[in-house]
């Protein structure tokens, strides 16, 4: 499993960090930061979700309210 986020889309709500931590604040940006995300594109971060993380990633995704934070599969399908 893979989750995206999206840095230029988000508003620092941080219902995210509530639900993963692998996401944290950066209070002075009014962002989150996924941790250990790779930078693919610019403001595009992408990371492994790690095995027992799944149920968390799925909440942190969902938590969003501005569909910031996107997961996939292993086939690449977008969960959510
Ligand atoms: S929930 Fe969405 S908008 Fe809020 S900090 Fe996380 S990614 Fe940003």
């Amino acid at each position: 499993m893979r989750i995206e986020y999206d840095r230029d889309t988000c508003i620092g709500m941080f219902q995210c960090v509530a639900e993963w931590d692998a996401f944290e604040r950066d209070e002075d940006a009014g962002k989150a930061v996924l941790v250990d995300g790779e930078e693919t594109e610019e403001d595009l971060f992408v990371r492994e979700v790690p095995e027992g993380a799944e149920l968390d990633a799925k909440f942190a995704a969902r938590a969003c309210p501005v569909d910031a934070i996107r997961v996939y599969d292993d086939d690449g399908e977008q969960i959510v």
